[in-house]
């Protein structure tokens, strides 16, 4: 379908032609898409899918991997978590090594090159249990057991592993960063709001948008390849998104660090505090992902979870995304352990129904890998190369056909 802007009223117009023309929105150029009429909204879509088209041609990314919840302990209690634990709940569990490399050792004979460590933040500031629990395993902070488990995960496979454990203070990061190819950390949203009695961060210290965008800041200043990205529908505004949104811009302009933003929604759960709050709609959906594209710029890597809007894979596509995320063959969502990945052959037909091909990247997109060998840690770049081809993807292996 040809791109039509004469629909459209001219505020809107003239936006969608600025970053036609490779101008990124401002905060005020993105609220204006708030509200849109049909017409607008489709123009948003084509827009956001031209300039993907643009930058990544007929690529559509994913990353094979497994999920490592090493501890779902966590201090916080966020209004839509159903992973966290307290301890004596039924389900909380700490991985042990052997847990660990028996994972890892799955994951590898699939074909998997990446191990996401998700876990808690700071429990054992919490709950004596897990100080007693990291003590016996050697360790006074749980962010220095992922330290040890990093590497053994290094030592004993040839997946990269991926970090993913909150909130971090600069040596944590700089210890990290020798064992981890790429980290992450969600900033969620910019709005301090949140965390007021009743809302989806009452009670979660660590998801004030102040030390999360420190830590994010950090990474850019130690150079760690880092993933982030907003949680949509937990009772931010359309303004707080775009906020959000332009907050990661302003850090990824200052040290180049961001590999990708990840725009996540919503999902209610009988069993979370907000089980009532209504989740976001598709429009919204594909609304936020669309205007993320515009704001971010077609380069960026921008993505959305597949799992967490099933039977919608085409639409995330139209709306701007460029990578699915990581999908494992091996480990479920611990996260949202209702939302089952999509088989790798599902997202391969549907990226080829939409004229994309499907490829594997590791937890380092490959752009990092061939033009930013600055942001690789000095102690993993031997072993990086011996695992990529010339455009900085994965070696095809044995295994690697898709599960
Ligand atoms: S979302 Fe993360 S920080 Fe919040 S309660 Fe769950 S595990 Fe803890």
């Amino acid at each position: 379908m040809a791109l039509s802007l004469s629909a459209c009223r001219p505020t809107i117009e003239a936006a969608l032609e600025r970053a036609l023309a490779g101008i990124r929105l401002s905060a005020q150029d993105a609220s204006a898409f708030e509200h849109t009429t049909s017409s607008e909204l489709l123009a948003l879509l084509q827009t956001a899918d031209a300039l993907r088209a643009q930058y990544h041609g007929d690529t559509i990314t994913y990353s094979r991997k497994v999920f490592i919840p090493l501890t779902n302990l966590c201090r916080d209690y966020c209004g839509y978590c159903t992973f966290r634990r307290d301890p004596g709940d039924p389900g909380a569990k700490t991985m042990t090594p052997d847990d660990i490399l028996a994972v890892v050792t799955q994951g590898e004979k699939l074909g998997c090159k990446e191990a996401l460590f998700s876990l808690g933040d700071k429990p054992e500031a919490l709950f004596p249990q897990m100080q007693q629990e990291l003590q016996r395993l050697g360790h006074r902070r749980t962010l220095g057991y992922l330290t040890e488990m990093c590497r053994l995960v290094l030592d004993h496979s040839s997946l990269l592993p991926h970090a993913n454990p909150g909130v971090m203070g600069p040596k944590d990061l700089e210890r990290l960063r020798d064992v981890n190819i790429s980290m992450g950390l969600m900033l969620e949203s910019t709005s301090r709001r949140l965390l007021g009695k009743g809302m989806a961060h009452d009670n979660a210290p660590d998801k004030d948008p102040v030390v999360r965008l420190k830590t994010l800041d950090n990474a850019g200043k130690l150079r760690i390849p880092f993933t982030t990205g907003i949680l949509i529908g937990i009772g931010e505004t359309f303004a707080e998104r775009v906020e959000a949104l332009c907050a990661i811009r302003d850090l990824h302009d200052r040290y180049g660090h961001i590999q990708e933003v990840i725009i996540q929604n919503f999902r209610a759960k009988p069993e979370v505090p907000m089980h009532a709050h209504p989740e976001p709609s598709l429009l919204d959906f594909l609304r936020t992902i669309a205007v993320a594209r515009l704001i971010l710029g077609g380069e960026m890597n921008i993505q959305a979870p597949p799992n967490l809007t099933p039977e919608q894979y085409q639409l995330l596509i139209t709306a701007g995304i460029n990578d699915w995320g990581g999908v494992s063959p091996v480990t479920i969502d611990f996260i949202n352990p209702e939302a089952p990945w999509p088989q790798l052959l599902t997202l391969e037909r549907v990226s080829t129904e939409m004229g994309l091909r499907l490829r594997q990247r590791l937890a380092l997109y490959p752009e990092y890998i061939t033009r930013k060998p600055d942001y690789i840690a000095p102690a993993l770049a031997a072993r990086l190369q011996t695992m990529v081809d010339a455009d900085g993807y994965p070696l095809v292996q044995q295994g690697d056909t898709l599960p």
